[in-house]
């Protein structure tokens, strides 16, 4: 302990107190005044002749101290350099700290929340026209590359056309437009896709996967009406044009960044195709669904068991793949990496049950 004067930073009147220095704070106490300042939070002036030395706080208010002996013998005592460098570096690295901590968290926090919120105000100001064509192209390029025509029988196409335009929407209103589209795709597996203008794209293996597990049962029905009620629910919510502009606006910042606006052009139909459906629109989709579902009549734990098989078959497919993975094959991950599937299915199931409640 010592005896030295303390100064507030705002008025100029003297304070008399003692400070100590004990697990790490600077301890002051005097007339009306009691104060713990953690070292890290002050810092100490060099000792220079004879003049008192000044140990500043954070806030602006700081101590003179007169008694050089004293403070040197203290700090000593506490492991400190008995001059200032130590505990000024500390301080210097606090703000290095957390100003870089600020900068990492407005960043995060930009492409949190601040780029999807900018994505949805561009998606609703696009012009109408424009989901439609970007069907249109995505369409014209798969057909190209990885689709073929579907093989199922017309009559079935129809039966499941049918049964998805007769869903009753789970609150009011009516189902957003959607189109449903039938293709072959040894390719792409069993998989059902929304694109932003409203096309869902079914594959036939979807349908053979679903008929496998229930020999064209009415839950093999349910299964398959799961997975579009699904798709329904992105376009419900725009999803895939909301995701799309994000993909957009992410290519324009890095090609800005690094200035290549040939890579802008190339990076928009990539931004769609590869794209990868956040967690929340996971789940907003699936709730979609489930309530879907639940209206008319069906468990969404036809949904459940429907990701269950999907998600075995590409886990097969993945070990088969696992030697040649080729170019394609990453390309196609969008397809088989429906996020935290395991979750989604724990979820579905989860809502089933209230299907038994009055
Ligand atoms: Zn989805």
């Amino acid at each position: 302990m010592l005896q030295a004067s303390y100064f507030d930073g705002q008025t100029s009147r003297r304070h008399a107190v003692t400070l100590g220095l004990q697990h790490g704070e600077w301890r002051l106490s005097g007339e009306q005044l009691q104060r713990r300042v953690p070292v890290a939070e002050a810092s100490l002036s060099e000792k220079i002749g004879n003049a008192p030395r000044q140990l500043h706080f954070d806030d602006g208010a700081y101590c003179l101290i007169a008694d050089h002996a004293a403070l040197e013998a203290m700090l000593q005592a506490a492991g400190m350099q008995p001059h200032s460098t130590v505990s000024r570096l500390e301080g210097k690295w606090r703000y290095a700290l957390t100003s870089f901590v600020l900068i990492a968290v407005f960043f995060a926090a930009a492409y949190q929340w601040g780029l999807p919120w900018a994505a949805n105000v561009v998606a609703q100001r696009l012009p109408a026209s424009l989901p439609a064509l970007m069907d249109e192209q995505t369409m014209a390029m798969l057909d190209q590359y990885v689709l073929e025509p579907s093989e199922l029988p017309p009559a079935r196409q129809q039966e499941i056309t049918q049964a998805l335009s007769g869903l009753q929407p789970a609150q009011g209103g009516a189902m957003p437009e959607f189109r449903l589209v039938f293709r072959k795709s040894e390719a792409i597996g069993p998989n059902a896709f929304a694109m932003p203008g409203g096309t869902i794209l079914l594959t036939d293996e979807l349908v053979h996967l679903a008929d496998e597990s229930q020999q064209g049962s009415a839950l093999a029905r349910a299964q398959i009406l799961g997975v579009l009620a699904h798709e329904i629910g992105h376009v419900e919510h725009r999803h895939a044009l909301r995701q799309f502009v994000q993909g957009t606006i992410v290519a324009a910042v890095v090609t800005w960044y690094l200035g290549d606006v040939s890579s802008l052009l190339a990076a928009a139909p990539a931004a769609l195709l590869n794209t990868r459906y956040t967690r929340n629109f996971e789940r907003e989709a699936d709730a979609y669904a489930a309530a879907t579902m639940l209206k008319n009549g069906m468990s969404p734990a036809a949904l459940a068991d429907m990701l269950s098989n999907m998600e075995q078959h590409y886990r097969q497919q993945e070990t088969a793949d696992e030697e040649a993975e080729t170019a394609e094959t990453q390309w196609l991950d969008y397809f088989s990496t429906h996020p935290n599937t395991q979750e989604r299915i724990a979820r579905l199931r989860g809502q089933s049950g209230k299907e038994v409640r009055p």
